[in-house]
């Protein structure tokens, strides 16, 4: 594969997570952890949501990142305005950020229900939004929330939004399992029956609650998504994230793959222990390849084992 990047957004859909909570301070300290980790792009959070995350934005405008690109998040135009007179788009361009990410609706039951709109107008918002942050001369992600549930809804609605996203300019759009109720098999099902040669390069973004967000990000990437998203630790709203500190070794280790991150591994242990630190969270000791058990062994059988060869008994060589 030539190109791969992680997103990360620890702090922004992170923070949705229960118990966590970070000052501007801790967001500012996290992101330069970020950016020294290679992590590709550090979504900072959502500018209109309050003057917390405006400001994360403006004291960005004064750090330095080395290779992180900071990413501003909003979402589509409001029914029934312009793109350029929208409050949420304004507060993007507000940022200054190279990159900016927009969300809009894939499920007609969401457009109906919750943006109060039909479906060409949300149509509509997807385009005029986006072709307008691009016009702007933005890097634009196009989060299409509830994508899966979205397509197994009405596939052929599914298609118009991943059309207009990729006829607007958008250069990634990101397939949410928002609810993340989807299992990997429909991820690999859904992503192969897309007609890959007339729509903008795909990633993904996935939650856990069926306990498959990592697995769901792998099964994107075997079909094809150049970006994925998630936090560290998996932390996010309900039972969280896909855990970048999982799924980046993974697919580094046993996958190939070569984002910046890869060359970073070793620094991964203490990202992880630092942000829990941050949110004041107690580190799961369990947690694959970061948690204090992930490489231990009692003494016994296994234990004897490895003093002789630990790849005998260990998944990968500890760096
Ligand atoms: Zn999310």
């Amino acid at each position: 594969m030539s190109e791969f990047y992680v997103y990360d957004t620890t702090l922004r859909d992170g923070m949705q997570g229960m118990e966590i909570s970070f000052t501007l301070d801790d967001k500012i300290q996290i992101a330069h952890r970020l950016d020294d980790m290679g992590f590709d792009y550090v979504e900072g959070g959502f500018p209109m949501s309050n003057e917390k995350e405006a400001a994360f934005f403006e004291q960005c405008k004064r750090e330095d990142f080395k290779h992180a690109k900071i990413v501003a998040f909003g979402s589509t135009r409001r029914a029934g305005t312009t793109a350029e007179a929208d409050p949420h788009i304004r507060a993007l361009l507000d940022t200054d950020t190279e990159t900016v990410i927009v969300v809009g609706k894939t499920w007609k039951a969401h457009v109906h229900t919750v943006l109060k709109t039909d479906e060409e107008e949300n149509l509509r918002m997807i385009y005029d939004s986006l072709s307008f942050l691009k016009s702007q001369g933005r890097r634009v992600f196009f989060d299409l929330e509830h994508f899966f549930d979205g397509y197994k809804d009405d596939p052929e609605y599914a298609l118009k939004v991943l059309k207009a996203g990729t006829e607007a300019g958008a250069d990634t759009l990101v397939l949410c399992d928002t609810n993340g109720g989807t299992l990997p098999s429909e991820i690999t099902g859904i992503m192969k029956a897309l007609p890959r040669e007339s729509l903008a390069p795909l990633g993904g973004h996935f939650h856990n609650d069926c306990g498959t967000a990592v697995a769901n990000s792998l099964a994107a990437v075997e079909a094809g998504a150049i970006q994925i998203q998630g936090t560290v630790n998996g932390w996010g709203e309900r039972c969280g994230n896909a855990n970048l500190c999982v799924f980046v070794p993974n697919i580094c280790l046993k996958m190939g793959l070569k984002p910046k991150v890869a060359e970073h591994l070793e620094k991964l242990t203490v990202l992880s222990r630092f942000v829990a630190e941050k949110a004041n969270i107690i580190p799961d000791k369990r947690q694959p390849y970061v948690g204090i058990a992930s490489f231990s062994h009692k003494a016994g059988q296994h234990a004897d084992v490895v003093a002789k060869q630990a790849e005998l008994m260990e998944h990968i060589e500890i760096l």
